[in-house]
């Protein structure tokens, strides 16, 4: 655990990008790594009013923690922390959550985020691909969420970190796990209700290329500032796939947090999934 005084503890190449990296054809960058050259500081600083946290807390509701109090879990790895607003809300709900990311610009956010709540977080700088060295703990539950997973461009890299998620579990822990209805968006082009995640209305968050290995996402602010992220645009059924594949159990996959959705209407799929 860290405390304020110790925020250089987040120290991290990204923190002195002062643009985001990419290559003169944006479209070639398709590497695992390469979040650590889209989440610049000024991108982070920006996060919070592209989710608008009380709108997201409103369109998800309860989803997180029913899913988690259902089952009787207490410990949880929130593996993809961002700015903090899934860890601040269970820690809230009196959950035990360690806070981790790949990203210091996301944790010293997110650590800055929790303090202005009188709240520390437990926060763990880990990569997923090697969660194992900067843990021993296991944890009731995992949530990785935000559409974070498809930051893995590589199925290599998405096999190995479900099996680092898998052993950073207990028995009979729980993995969630959500993404954007890549299937519509690469089937019948993009649209959003804005309504669950990404929600505030200041700022325009919409796709500028669209293809089978690539969706490359535009977040543009008031101030006239637009920065990207590439995504690797994973289909539903693949990555139950890959779950099961990955030694996952009783996979239950929402759309939008209703167990009952229409495919196409969908914004957002949570998969539930069970360490046996
Ligand atoms: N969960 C937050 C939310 O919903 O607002 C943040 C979502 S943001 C789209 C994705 C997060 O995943 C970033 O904070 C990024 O640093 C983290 N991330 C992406 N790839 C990662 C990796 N390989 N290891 C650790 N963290 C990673």
């Amino acid at each position: 655990m860290i405390n304020s005084e110790a925020s250089s503890e987040f120290s991290s190449p990204e923190l002195a990008l002062k643009k985001q990296k990419y290559n003169s054809n944006p479209l070639k960058d398709r590497s695992t790594d390469h979040y650590r050259n889209e989440y610049i500081s000024e991108f982070v600083d920006k996060w919070d009013s592209l989710i608008d946290w009380e709108g997201r807390a409103k369109g998800e509701g309860d989803f997180f923690v029913d899913v988690l109090r259902s089952r009787g879990k207490q410990t949880v790895l929130d593996v993809a922390t961002g700015t903090g607003f899934h860890s601040v809300r269970l820690i809230e709900e009196g959950f035990d959550v360690t806070s981790a990311d790949g990203s210091g610009a996301m944790l010293a956010k997110a650590f800055q985020n929790a303090q202005e709540r009188g709240l520390t977080l437990k926060t763990l700088r880990a990569d997923w691909r090697w969660l194992g060295r900067s843990t021993e703990s296991r944890y009731d539950a995992i949530i990785c969420l935000g559409n974070s997973f498809t930051h893995l461009h590589d199925e290599l890299d998405r096999r190995r970190v479900l099996a680092e998620f898998y052993a950073a579990l207990k028995p009979n822990g729980i993995l969630i796990i959500d993404q954007r209805n890549y299937d519509y968006m690469l089937d019948s082009g993009y649209s959003s209700k804005h309504k669950y995640y990404y929600c505030g209305n200041q700022v325009s968050a919409k796709p500028i290329h669209i293809a089978e290995d690539l969706v490359r996402f535009e977040y543009s602010f008031p101030d006239d500032t637009s920065y990207t992220l590439n995504l690797c645009p994973i289909r539903k059924n693949y990555m139950r796939k890959l779950l099961r594949e990955g030694g996952f159990e009783r996979i239950r996959t929402y759309g939008d947090f209703e167990s009952a959705y229409s495919d196409k209407d969908a914004d957002f799929f949570v998969h539930v999934a069970e360490k046996s």
